[in-house]
């Protein structure tokens, strides 16, 4: 690196600004063919002072790839371009190429989300579309940047949110599509391209989205590539992208492995790493109400979220009633020994003593597909399987991901906490009480010191889904920034001015 990429830059930035300067964006580009997204309009973004002209040819190389690319060098030189030219315009031009990612999103949900499903064989089919459509409806745009301003006797200080240029971004399997869309809102919005190493298993449909987005802005914009993707990713190319000079952050959203590795590069990585949500339910608790928050969260897309519900501590007074309550929802009931059956097929422990974790095979799987493998059976539309095991099951220690939910009974709601804590494994992602007593919410909160932590609701409502507040697929519990939002992938910019500006 090279003189080589800094050609390839100079010669792509310089395409695109002929094209943004010109206006050719404007047009729907020639060689925009099968798959293309239909006309989006930038609705809300306040159209009426953008300008769309006709203009000269499409250039011959650079555009036109819609972020698709082999290599990390290309890549990378074609996001850099792409950031440049974002760089030379409005913040209102910025918002149209969030809203456009958004449209897709909305207009295109069913068949994206059946791609998506198709091609990871994961989770739940309504529940892929649906995070399609929190894409469109929560990813937060450019009203989200933040600015602050000091005034006093010395002047004025203005605090500006600036972009860092191309980010890595690495999405996982388990909400390929909607995690890759919901981050280019955020990061484009901030004023950022980026260049994504997709999950191997949902790589296809994060490569047509990402296509879809690009052809979409730059219809609009004259900006292609601003979402870069490797369409072949692997282990390599993500490391490529960890240490290449030109990515200036790196966004990672996935499990233990890769959240390491990223922390090794040496570069700012915010990372939304691993969670094993526990929930504690006390004796003073509305049990009907814990019961449907219970399975609404941990029935999610087959339990892939990662602030999913993943076991259940139950104080002993209220055990046998709770349990009850779980089939009163429609919950199907295992007994002691299935689960544990389940357990010795579905979840392994790695040699090296790490945590156990659910077998690749069964993440995501269906109640009815987990439940054959036991010899039992039950209907296709049942939505979760459960039952009593022990503190120490590998159902209850591993983060499972399948719509399989351990119960463990407990002597107090002190012990519970203890269990829960033990459980989380120190991700500090997310927790769950059901409870009417504030010493008791209070005492779990300042115990568990996760990032979500929520009362007497499902856990998504702890990401904004049915609670108040901002959603993202981007929890970053793992180091510190929380629930992503344009401002997490932004550089602070200080600009002050002495003894002047201030008209007070
Ligand atoms: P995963 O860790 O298997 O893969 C995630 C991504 O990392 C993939 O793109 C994968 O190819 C890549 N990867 C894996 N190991 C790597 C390495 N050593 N070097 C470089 N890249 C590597 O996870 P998954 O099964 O796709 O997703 C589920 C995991 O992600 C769970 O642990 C879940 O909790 C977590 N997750 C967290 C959040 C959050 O907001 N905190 C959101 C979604 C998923």
């Amino acid at each position: 690196m090279t003189q080589v990429n800094e050609r390839i830059v100079h010669e792509l930035v310089h395409q695109v600004l002929q094209q943004v300067e010109t206006g050719w964006g404007g047009r729907v580009p020639p060689t925009a063919g099968k798959g293309a997204a239909p006309p989006v309009s930038a609705s809300g973004a306040g159209t009426a002072r953008v300008k769309a002209a006709a203009g000269p040819a499409p250039p011959a190389t650079g555009a036109n790839r819609w972020g698709q690319f082999t290599d990390v060098e290309t890549a990378v030189a074609a996001a850099r371009a792409a950031q440049q030219a974002l760089s030379r315009q409005s913040l209102e031009r910025r918002g149209i190429a969030c809203e456009l990612i958004r449209q897709v999103c909305r207009t295109r949900a069913d068949e994206l989300g059946r791609m998506e499903f198709e091609e990871t064989k994961i989770g739940h089919l309504p529940h892929k579309v649906d995070k399609l459509l929190l894409a469109a409806d929560c990813a937060q745009g450019i009203e989200a940047l933040r600015t602050e301003c000091f005034s006093g006797d010395n002047g004025i200080t203005l605090e500006e949110r600036g972009p860092w240029g191309v980010i890595g971004v690495i999405t996982p399997v388990t909400h390929s599509l909607p995690t890759l869309a919901i981050n280019a809102v955020n990061m484009i919005a901030a004023g950022n391209s980026l260049v994504c190493n997709p999950h191997p298993a949902g790589k296809r449909i994060a490569a047509y989205g990402a296509q879809l987005f690009n052809q979409a802005i730059y219809e609009k914009l004259g900006i292609d590539n601003l979402i870069s993707i490797i369409t072949n990713p692997t282990i390599e190319t993500a490391g490529q992208i960890f240490s290449h000079p030109h990515v200036g952050l790196l966004t990672i959203t996935g499990g233990p492995g890769v959240v390491a590795a990223a922390l090794k590069s040496g570069k700012r990585a915010i990372c939304a790493g691993p969670g094993n949500p526990p929930v504690v339910v006390d004796a003073s608790a509305d049990l009907d109400n814990a019961a449907r928050c219970i399975l609404e969260g941990a029935s999610y897309d087959n339990n892939l979220l990662c602030c999913g519900e993943k076991e259940v501590y139950v104080v002993a007074e209220v055990f046998d009633a709770m349990m009850e309550a779980m089939a009163r929802v429609g919950a199907h009931r295992l007994s002691t020994d299935q689960m544990e059956e389940l357990a010795k097929i579905c979840i392994q422990s790695p040699p090296d003593g790490g945590h156990p974790h659910a077998i690749k095979e069964f993440v995501g799987a269906a109640p009815d597909v987990l439940a054959r493998k036991i010899g039992v059976t039950v209907p296709s539309d049942c939505r979760l399987l459960y039952g009593q095991t022990g503190p120490d099951s590998p159902l209850v220690q591993a983060e499972q991901m399948t719509p399989v939910l351990p119960f463990v009974r407990c002597n107090s709601f002190e012990e519970a906490v203890d269990f829960a804590l033990q459980a989380e494994h120190g991700y500090r992602h997310t927790a769950v009480v059901h409870s009417k007593l504030v010493d008791h919410m209070t005492y779990m909160g300042k115990i568990m010191d996760t990032t979500l932590y929520i009362k007497n609701g499902p856990s998504v409502a702890g990401d904004g889904i049915g609670g108040e507040g901002y959603t993202n697929l981007s929890i970053a519990c793992t180091t510190g920034e929380g629930v992503c939002t344009p401002n997490t992938f932004t550089r602070f910019r200080r600009c002050t001015m002495v003894d002047n500006l201030r008209i007070v």
